[in-house]
Formats: structure tokens, C-alpha cells, sequence
């Protein structure tokens, strides 16, 4: 009770082995998972570039369609897309934009590769939440449980 289950990774990405922890912590009692990506990213910056480095390269491949969806969600919004200002790797509202789309992202993952997490989300058992930390305020912003 009051403790934390971290299961820390560049990108926030899903692998097997976060796969199989959070099971465990699932199976250990823990109640809700949140995948928290935060602002400032340098694993999003380096997927943005196209960064191509040792284990960083297939770590970095699997922001790239968080990538994909934050344009196409700008490009169908004008209006958001002003506001987000150009989509370059220095600016900190674009890549914020990105961890957003690839917490959301990881969190679709989570339940589509893991039968368990699926099944204890379906029955409300747990709750599952992708959200993003910013590195400048210090404030987490919650996207809508799945
Ligand atoms: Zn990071």
C-alpha cells in the first residue's frame, strides 16, 4: 500500500520483459499502472533525428509511429498545429506533443500484447493511464484512462 512498482525505460517503450514486470506487479496487487512519459525527451529528440547508435537504434524505431500520429493529429488540426509551432527537435511543445501520442501509445500496447493487463483493465480490476511528466513545471498531465 503506498508503494511503487517502477518499471523504467528509454521512450517509455513496450518490450517482453516490461510486459512481464508489470504482470507481476499486476499479480503483486498493484492497482493502477501509469505509463508516464515526460516533456523533453531525449529518446524522442534522438527518434525525431533519426539517431542510428548501438541499442539505441531498435529503442528508437518504436517512437517513430508516436512520431507519425502527432503529425497526422497536426495536420488535421490547424488550429492546434499553430499553436505547437514548428516541428523540430528543439522545440520542447512538439516533443511534449510526441510523448503524449507515444505514452498513449505504449498504453494501447500494453493491452493488446498482454492478455493479463488486458483482461484486469476490461473487468476494472486496474486502472491503466498514460500521462506525461513535464520536466519544466513539474506537472503531470493525465490522458483519459484506457
Ligand atoms: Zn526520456
Amino acid at each position: 500500500m503506498g508503494d511503487l512498482f517502477t518499471a523504467r525505460v528509454g521512450a517509455n517503450v513496450v518490450n517482453d520483459d516490461k510486459l512481464g514486470s508489470l504482470e507481476i506487479a499486476v499479480e503483486s496487487g498493484a492497482k493502477v499502472i501509469v505509463v508516464l512519459g515526460h516533456s523533453d525527451c531525449g529518446g524522442i529528440k534522438g527518434a525525431c533525428t533519426g539517431l542510428e547508435l548501438g541499442h539505441m537504434t531498435q529503442l528508437l524505431e518504436r517512437v517513430k509511429p508516436a512520431i507519425q500520429t502527432t503529425n497526422a493529429r497536426l495536420d488535421n488540426d490547424p488550429i492546434l498545429s499553430n499553436a505547437v509551432g514548428e516541428r523540430m527537435v528543439g522545440n520542447r511543445r512538439y516533443i511534449a506533443e510526441i510523448s503524449h501520442d507515444n505514452a498513449e501509445q505504449s498504453a494501447d500496447q500494453l493491452l493488446s500484447r498482454s492478455s493479463i493487463l488486458r483482461r484486469k483493465v476490461q473487468s476494472g480490476e486496474i486502472l491503466l493511464v498514460p500521462a506525461v511528466f513535464n520536466v519544466d513545471t513539474g506537472r503531470v498531465t493525465f490522458n483519459k484512462p484506457k
